[in-house]
């Protein structure tokens, strides 16, 4: 048996503890260790990473803290568009959804799509009919209402920014107190196989069905038992430039980086590079693991069989 070992985060930005209370902060710290304990537990019990990595973020999709399922941000039109993804490393299998509606898990939706169908990315009512035939859990829109969000999205819904999550009120102030509030886990199982999955209810006031690199095989999620499984949060136009999460597991399959290294020069050099704020967890084949972020903060946590079991939010 070898360590095994689950990472998750919530979002990545500039998270300042002067902008938090203690109230608030305690929440989301229960969140993320709530998130990490229910994968955890499955792979405590020889469960494998890929149900692992779905029940950590169900568990974050359910947190109204969180911008993915309840909670998500608004759109332009004020609704709630999801986009989501999950991929398994051990024979590469991946299921993405983009820009569901009323989907209260749009993980499940995407694992789904990876187990039950032939393809491997859903979008829009396509992929909503797909969810009601494979009976995953529907709600109506007032279960993603959150009030945080509907005040964030009515200061900028009349102009065309579009925002990141948990954004100030203040437009001129938006753009430098950007946090990202989308979630993710990676693991790596007792039995050396890695999933990463990932779920975001993306930008606030997006328009034209705009998608970020959450459900982008390979920008936002990429999980390859060879090399490592990546699990992204930032501004997702620079991660899908940066073609991000494949990029880490190249680093390490080519050039024979470890991940820590891989991770490092993507974060803090190639996205740098183009302005591509956030962040990533990840863990390799032998349950090691690295989370990085260029911001101020990231939600993140990551708990192992060595005994290690911690959450964090600042730097
Ligand atoms: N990456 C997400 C997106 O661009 C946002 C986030 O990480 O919060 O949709």
């Amino acid at each position: 048996m070898q360590k095994f070992t689950i990472t998750i985060h919530g979002g990545a930005g500039t998270i300042l503890k002067q902008d938090m209370t203690p109230e608030l902060e305690q929440l989301y710290l229960t969140g993320l260790q709530e998130a990490q304990d229910a994968g955890f537990k499955i792979l405590e019990m020889g469960g494998n990473a890929l149900d692992a990595v779905v029940a950590a973020v169900c568990s974050l999709e359910n947190n109204i803290l969180f911008n993915a399922g309840k909670g998500s941000v608004f759109t332009k039109k004020g609704e709630h568009e999801m986009d989501a993804s999950v991929m398994e490393g051990k024979n590469l299998l991946a299921g993405a959804v983009a820009g569901v509606k009323n989907v209260r898990n749009p993980i499940e939706l995407a694992l789904a799509v990876m187990k039950y169908s032939n393809h491997v990315f859903l979008s829009g009512q396509g992929a909503i009919d797909f969810a009601m035939q494979q009976k995953i859990a529907l709600m109506p829109d007032d279960y993603f209402f959150s009030q945080f969000r509907f005040e964030q999205w009515k200061a900028v819904r009349d102009s065309d920014t579009y925002m990141l999550d948990h954004n100030n009120l203040e437009t001129e102030a938006l753009m430098k107190n950007k946090k990202f509030g989308t979630v993710g886990a990676t693991a790596c199982d007792k039995f050396g196989n890695l999933a990463a999955a990932t779920s975001t209810g993306g930008m606030t006031n997006k328009q034209y069905n705009r998608i970020g690199d959450t459900p982008v095989i390979g920008s936002g999620t990429y999980a390859n038992n060879n090399t490592c499984a990546i699990s992204c949060t930032g501004h997702g136009e620079m991660f899908i430039r940066a073609v991000a999460a494949y990029d880490v597991s190249c680093l390490m399959e080519y050039k024979d980086l470890s991940l820590q290294e891989a991770m490092n020069i993507v974060v803090n050099e190639k996205l740098k590079k183009i302005d591509g704020e956030g962040g990533m967890i990840g863990v390799d084949a032998v349950g090691n693991y690295a989370m990085i972020f260029n911001s101020e903060g990231m939600y993140r946590g990551v708990k192992n069989s060595d005994g290690i079991n911690e959450v964090a939010i600042y730097r």
